[in-house]
């Protein structure tokens, strides 16, 4: 498979009427960029920090992050490169940022909420993060995790100006955050949405808990109709508004997303060429379309139901 794609060129996403669907990586180190380059990633969607520093017992140095923060940059020269700053807590803690036990960590000290009561921490990432920006050509963007208020927002774009960050922006992970996205986005230069996070919580339901796992499922209509809020609210800003999560690697659901005003997605890097060859195969019309089909649905199941229906090209 990798030697097929580095024999034709790989085209950039788009859909069937020519417009631009922008296919990007998630990544958890700079290790993985050559082979996000090799299938067809036009840059970095989600840069998972946290990942670098699992192992470590106490805060990593400036001099470390920036090493390590170049080296993604390096890869990826004059595209873009979206970090997201510590996502501590949860399903990822870090001895140096989660001290403190919580009976439900998923709704405890977790991503910029950790990182707020620890502002060092959070400045000296923005340090590096600035000093790679400036060592290299990549354009990079900046997002931070589990977001839940307008203020927040405030806070951490701010916070990123600061250290001359020029796009900063948050995830929408936590649904207060996509319910208020039309006064969220105004406030930062463009939202990544987290549909892992997003269903666990719009679901209520452990993302990590085998006995719910069937809630957790991205199709839900009520997922669904948060995603359709801010993707609504990112057209009448102008801002951009990608989706990080495993969602957009299912490559239907990919389509219904960008129905719902995605501009850009991002995934493992292997589900790049299935999702790039059927975004190709429907234009945003029929995205909309797709989408009103599975919104329509009660359930997740019927809602995939539908817009396979919708699909098809007997439709
Ligand atoms: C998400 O929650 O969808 C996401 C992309 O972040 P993570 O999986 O790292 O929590
Ligand atoms: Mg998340």
């Amino acid at each position: 498979q990798r030697a097929a794609a580095a024999d034709a060129p790989v085209t950039p996403g788009a859909l069937a009427d020519g417009t631009a669907i922008p296919l990007l990586a998630n990544l958890g180190s700079p290790a993985g960029a050559a082979e996000a380059v090799e299938l067809g990633a036009e840059g970095v969607g989600l840069f998972r920090t946290e990942f670098l520093f699992l192992s470590h017992s106490q805060a990593p140095t400036v001099a470390q992050q920036r090493a390590a923060y170049t080296q993604l940059l390096e890869a990826f020269p004059g595209k873009k490169v979206v970090v997201r700053v510590l996502d501590a807590g949860s399903d990822k803690p870090l001895p140096f940022l989660n001290d403190a036990h919580e009976e439900n960590p998923a709704l405890g000290l977790r991503g910029l909420r950790a990182l707020r009561a620890s502002e060092d921490i959070l400045r000296e990432q923005l340090t590096a993060l600035a000093e790679a920006d400036a060592a290299t050509s990549a354009d990079l963007w900046v997002m931070a995790p589990m977001v839940s208020t307008v203020e927040e927002t405030e806070y951490f774009v701010s916070l990123a100006r600061e250290y001359g960050i020029k796009t900063a922006g948050v995830m929408v992970e936590v649904p207060s955050i996509a319910l208020l996205a039309d006064r969220v986005l105004p406030h930062a230069d463009f939202a990544s949405i987290g549909t892992n996070d997003l269903t666990q919580y719009t679901l209520a339901a452990d993302r990590l808990l085998g006995s719910v796992a069937s809630f957790q499922d991205p199709w839900h209509p009520a997922v669904l109709r948060l995603i359709r809020e801010v993707g609504a609210a990112g057209g009448a800003a102008g801002k951009p508004v990608g989706i990080c999560g495993e969602a957009a690697a299912d490559p239907l659901l990919a389509v219904v997303l960008v129905g719902l005003g995605a501009t850009s997605l991002s995934m493992a890097p292997t589900a790049l060429a299935d999702v790039r060859a059927t975004l190709l195969t429907h234009s945003l019309e029929d995205a909309r379309r797709i989408a009103e089909a599975a919104l329509a649905a009660n359930e997740a199941a019927a809602a995939r139901q539908a817009a396979q229906q919708a699909a098809s090209p007997h439709a």
